[in-house]
């Protein structure tokens, strides 16, 4: 039996980094798909999800507590960035900063 994805009640990653990226993701462009409302601009190029830039930031698109149970309510229309930050690389070593944040140690292999 695989593992429960600890991703559903974490979400110490929407809450602690600015989560940036190019602005051609955003609905306002042709082809984008993160909902303009929910991005601000952090420069020309750049934009990032509204409440990541605040201290302490928090994603407005996160439901729930974080660390009990959380959702994402873009989840298909979520950022690059949050796409590919998980709990393992795709190379199946852990993402040292995803253990970091929850204050885990990863397995040993
Ligand atoms: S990727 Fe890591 S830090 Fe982010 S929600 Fe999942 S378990 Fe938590
Ligand atoms: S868009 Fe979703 S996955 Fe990305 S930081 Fe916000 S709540 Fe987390």
């Amino acid at each position: 039996m695989s593992e429960p994805n600890p991703c559903m009640s974490c979400g110490a990653c929407c809450a602690y980094f600015r989560v940036s990226f190019y602005w051609g993701e955003s609905s306002e462009a042709p082809g984008g798909f993160v909902p303009k409302e929910l991005t601000e601009q952090v420069h020309q190029h750049l934009l990032c999800m509204k409440g990541t830039n605040n201290y302490p930031p928090r994603c407005v698109a996160l439901r729930g507590e974080v660390g009990t149970e959380v959702s994402c309510s873009i989840y298909e229309n979520r950022p690059t960035p949050c796409r590919e930050f998980n709990e393992y690389e795709l190379d199946g070593t852990p993402n040292m900063r995803c253990f970091k944040l929850r204050g885990v140690v990863p397995p040993s292999r």
